[in-house]
């Protein structure tokens, strides 16, 4: 990809830069140390640990950790009852899991629209998906912003749906000054190192509803189960345990905890920079005619996952794939999120067709995430807003 910006023109940056980096200091590599040289590297002390460091920090009762944010999602939609012949509402601008989750339990995703300020999930567009085959919605804190969850929760509470939270982007997040992860019936997080903190790969769920995390537990680990409340057959001895549902090997290890504890001390530091780097984008672009910035709710105190720059294309004679093209000739590696899921090959051999979500397919079309990591420096920010103005000005029209 070398085309330059600008006819002749030198990069703004000489050293590529790309849209998103894990940060990990000496305590984390001090704590995965630690489990390694510990009894247990999976199935022991971390996992409670962190379970608990999950609730304390969040406020929710419970907390479920597991190896990732797909697997969260996946136990999630069993602990909600999820099966053959239900419906899923979800968003259409998320990663694919977000909709998958419905497929793995039989169930159909069903696509409501975007809020083309805000990016997230339009309440009114759910509402107006619901029949009576809707047993749940996922909505997806699209980079970091909470969802409109007042009005999704009532939604959800006239219609008896289970609110599935996906919180991949947003752990840090407050809402109404409450925590991501306390509000919904069931959030889940992601720990991918592109998301805010990381073990790698590693994901959770929170829940304030027991019923809902026995289901969890049990589906997070074969069905199987010692819990003498649960055994539906009489005890053979000390050694007994029953399979009494499906589940999955969806376990995380200690090495993995160990090092999410200690992210975890991190994630007010993280967030406060994100923050940082997020206004001095946002003051950079949110005058210039050739821009769009989205428009944050005031209810949400975010920790921004990702920063979505959209090209108001009327303005510019370039489209959204000659900018990306034109910020990569400036050392500037952004990436776009999402590919509208329905767009995908399989969903559109499901039955799934282009035209089904116009504000969430208008918004693709205009979109590129721009970097966005605690790593970097003020000078990288400057310079990633330099490379952006000089192909806005230059393409302005
Ligand atoms: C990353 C992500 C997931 C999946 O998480 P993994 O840990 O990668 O499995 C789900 N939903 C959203 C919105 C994500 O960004």
């Amino acid at each position: 990809m070398n085309i330059p910006a600008i006819e002749g023109g030198t990069p703004v940056r000489d050293k590529k830069i790309y849209y998103g980096h894990q940060y990990l200091d000496q305590a984390d590599y001090d704590a995965v140390l630690n489990v390694l040289k510990s009894d247990y590297l999976t199935c022991g002390p971390k996992i409670p640990e962190l379970e608990e460091k999950l609730c304390k920090i969040t406020g929710a009762k419970y907390a479920v950790v597991c190896s990732n944010g797909t697997a969260a999602l996946h136990i999630a939609a069993m602990a909600a009852g999820l099966g053959e012949g239900d419906e899923l509402i979800t968003t259409p601008i998320t990663f694919a899991a977000s909709a998958n989750c419905a497929l793995y339990v039989g169930a159909r995703p069903v696509f409501a629209d975007i809020n083309d300020e805000t990016y997230n999930i339009d309440p009114d567009s759910v509402e107006a998906h619901i029949t009576e085959k809707t047993k749940a919605v996922v909505a997806v804190d699209y980079t970091g912003q909470a969802v409109e969850l007042d009005r999704l929760r009532k939604i959800c509470e006239k219609h008896g749906l289970v609110l599935i939270e996906d919180g991949a982007h947003s752990i840090g997040t407050l809402y109404n000054g409450k925590h991501i992860g306390s509000i919904a019936d069931m959030t889940t997080f992601s720990f991918h190192p592109v998301k805010t903190i990381t073990s790698g790969e590693g994901g959770a769920v929170l829940t304030n509803s027991e019923e809902y995390y026995k289901k969890l537990i049990l589906a997070r680990a074969h069905g199987i189960t010692r819990d003498t409340s649960l055994l539906e057959y009489e005890s053979h001895g000390p050694w007994y345990y029953e399979q009494v549902d499906i589940g999955y090997n969806y376990r995380l290890t200690d090495i993995q905890a160990g090092l999410l504890i200690s992210q975890l001390d991190k994630l007010e530091m993280f967030k406060s920079r994100r923050k940082q780097i997020v206004e001095m984008y946002n003051n950079a672009f949110a005058d210039m005619e050739t821009l769009t910035v989205q428009k944050e709710i005031p209810e949400s105190d975010t920790a921004r996952h990702l920063y979505i720059l959209r090209l108001n294309t009327k303005k510019l004679s370039i489209d959204r794939k000659k900018f990306f093209e034109a910020l990569a000739a400036e050392n500037v590696m952004c990436n776009v999120h999402y590919i509208p899921v329905y767009y995908f090959p399989y969903y559109q051999k499901l039955g799934y067709k282009k035209g089904l979500c116009p504000k969430a397919e208008k918004l693709y079309d205009e979109i590129i995430s721009l970097p966005l990591y605690y790593g970097m420096t003020d000078e990288d920010v400057v310079s990633v807003i330099d490379a952006v103005k000089k192909i806005a000005d230059y393409y302005a029209v």
